[in-house]
């Protein structure tokens, strides 16, 4: 069987880990390569980045890593630039970088505030913008941007900047989705719920009291299915989202999140 994306050239942004184990980003870039893709791996932290690297690579895959903070013009430019020189075009952008930061308006500084909108959700709008003439040249291409169930909902605790920056997400996908329809482009959301990621442990663990092992606890009790998600989730839609099983699909925001969205109470 023909893999899902044979030979497609797929930047992860944000193809690190924050720890040990399976973030997001890593994951997807994992899945990418084992259906055949040739990825760039991106991340600010360049280790992180060869670890993802080094597992494609035990596998037989193809990665390349490149170093470059997202909140950075340059880097972006930069980053768009280096994954040409390797692969010499983009057919899937994957944009997963973001940064949680807990409280209302009240606790969060503005400095919090436009660091969170400014790696979360202009980082986006930067690479996109880079990388979009290249699609429009190659007549193709399929962005997944990686936004969160918090855009929607009320997940429990305060958390102004990151849902305002992943609301933004949403939003900015949908319109590039329409206006690019027409040059074969692609553009989805994926919204990730309550995922037992490495991201969550020591942002999140202050607004669930402070106990790690409570925090974990108590996200698997709000979840409907009684357990979070995983990387692998999220990364399996992106798979589909990514390929040509998708290629009748866009401008939609896909809920990862084992039915979390369809409660009014999260307990
Ligand atoms: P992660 O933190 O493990 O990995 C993200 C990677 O991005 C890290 O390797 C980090 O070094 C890199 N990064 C951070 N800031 C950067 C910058 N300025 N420039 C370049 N790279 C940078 O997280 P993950 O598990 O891969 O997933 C993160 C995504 O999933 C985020 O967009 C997050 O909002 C979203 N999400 C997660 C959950 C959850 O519960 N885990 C829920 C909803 C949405």
């Amino acid at each position: 069987m023909k893999a899902l994306l044979n030979d497609r050239r797929v930047m992860v942004v944000g193809a690190g880990s924050c720890g040990e184990g399976w973030g997001n980003g890593k994951a997807a870039a994992v899945a990418y390569a084992r259906e055949g893709a040739r990825v760039i791996a991106v991340d600010r932290d360049l280790e992180a980045a060869r670890a993802t690297q080094a597992l494609i690579q035990a596998e037989g895959g193809f990665c390349e890593t490149v170093a470059a903070d997202v909140s950075r013009t340059d880097d972006i430019i930069a980053m768009v630039e280096a994954a040409m020189g390797h692969l010499g075009g983009i057919d899937v952008l994957h944009n997963n970088v973001g940064i949680a930061i807990t409280g209302g308006p009240e606790e969060t500084s503005e400095e919090e505030w436009e660091r969170v909108l400014r790696i979360n959700q202009t980082s986006v709008f930067l690479i996109c913008k880079h990388v979009l003439p290249i699609m429009r040249r190659q007549g193709a291409g399929s962005i997944v941007n990686i936004s969160s169930i918090a855009a929607l909902r009320w997940i429990g605790f305060a958390y102004s900047a990151y849902t305002t920056s992943k609301a933004a997400i949403v939003a900015f996908t949908e319109n590039l989705a329409a206006q690019y329809a027409a040059d074969g482009i692609r553009a989805n959301c994926i919204l990730p719920g309550l995922m037992n990621t490495p991201m969550i442990h020591a942002p999140l663990t202050a607004a669930y009291g402070g106990d790690a092992e409570a925090m974990i606890e108590k996200r698997n009790r709000q979840c409907p299915m009684g357990f979070m998600g995983d990387a692998w989730d999220v990364a399996n839609a992106s798979l589909f989202l990514a390929s040509d099983m998708a290629r009748y699909v866009t401008g939609v925001s896909l809920n990862v999140d084992g039915g979390f969205s369809l409660r009014a109470a999260v307990g």
